[in-house]
């Protein structure tokens, strides 16, 4: 299949994932597909299941551990759908409508909205800069955590002093039959370092913030990072928290035993988030 296939979006056949990881770790993909907008990610999931492929997403790379070897199939990187921006007053009422409209050109006041739609692949410390130099609250104890929004919202990722959750209104999925699906945040149960979306991958997001002075949202997210940085390997190439706790409590072959066993440590696996252990 590899060298015949033409895919719907940029394509690139035996592509090294170690370096699209954190841990810097595994083989290649047999194909990785980098589509660019929503609608070449729903095609990307289509093309890959019409080849008997359950396609694996691949966000930030931030809490998985790739395998040795060539991953049959397809995996999808979601880096390139990286648009964030104000969606306007008066403008669509769907997360799906926004997504396919331009952008904001002209500068509205921070008081306006307080939304944001994120496309999976922007990433984290994207978002939560965007939102402190608005003084929009409601990211900022997420400094510090790498990843995309995608892959955040995926595994509700966050830690003491807040989750990706907490600022959902409404998230944009792909279904398993590559369909689009707009789920209210009511209609949703995040849990513990778990966004509870099952198989679907996540497109976009519509985001609301409160509104509060940026010295003082800018100023929450240092301290917050500083904490951080006190207690986690935040400059290395690692897993984060998941390492370092292991350590304290045994071990990281005992913690990875604990969480990723059996099977034994297998990667990017669909919509099937990973635990980890509580994040600062
Ligand atoms: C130094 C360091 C510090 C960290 N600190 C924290 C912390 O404080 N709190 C915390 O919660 N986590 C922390 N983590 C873990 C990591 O940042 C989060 O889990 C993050 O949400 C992973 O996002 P990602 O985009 O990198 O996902 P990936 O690692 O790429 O993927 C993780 C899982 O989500 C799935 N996935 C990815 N994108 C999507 C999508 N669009 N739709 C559906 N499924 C998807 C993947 O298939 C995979 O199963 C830390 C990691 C490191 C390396």
């Amino acid at each position: 299949m590899t060298s015949l296939k033409s895919w719907p979006c940029a394509a690139l056949p035996h592509a090294e994932l170690s370096a699209r990881t954190t841990m810097r770790v595994g083989g290649a993909a047999e194909w990785l597909l980098e589509p660019s907008t929503p609608e070449e990610l729903r095609q990307a999931v289509i093309a890959a299941r019409e080849e008997g492929y359950t396609p694996r997403i691949l966000g930030g790379g931030a809490n998985l551990i790739v395998d040795d070897g060539v991953l049959p199939g397809v995996v999808i990187t979601t880096d390139r759908i990286k648009r964030l921006f104000r969606p306007e007053p008066e403008g669509p009422s769907t997360v799906r409508d926004a997504t396919e409209m331009a952008p904001r050109v002209a500068p509205a006041p921070r008081e306006e909205g307080l939304r944001f739609v994120a496309w999976a692949g922007v990433s984290m410390p994207k978002l939560v800069n965007a939102a402190a130099e608005l003084g929009w609250s409601g990211v900022e104890g997420l400094a510090g955590v790498p990843g995309n929004v995608g892959g955040g919202i995926a595994m509700n990722a966050g830690g003491r002093w807040g989750e990706m959750w907490g600022v959902v209104e409404r998230v944009l999925v792909v279904d398993e039959r590559g369909e689009f699906q707009e789920l209210e945040r009511s209609a949703c149960t995040p849990r513990y370092r778990n966004g509870g979306l099952g198989s679907r991958i996540v497109v976009s997001a519509l985001l609301k913030f409160d509104l509060d002075d940026p010295r003082v949202v800018k100023e929450r997210g240092r301290d917050f990072l500083l904490e951080k940085n006190r207690v986690q390997p935040v400059t290395a190439w690692s897993a984060g928290c998941a390492v370092t706790a292991g350590m304290t409590a045994g071990g990281a072959p005992a913690l990875i035993a604990r969480l990723w066993a059996p099977p034994a440590v297998t990667a990017v696996a669909p919509g099937r988030p990973t635990g980890t252990v509580d994040c600062p």
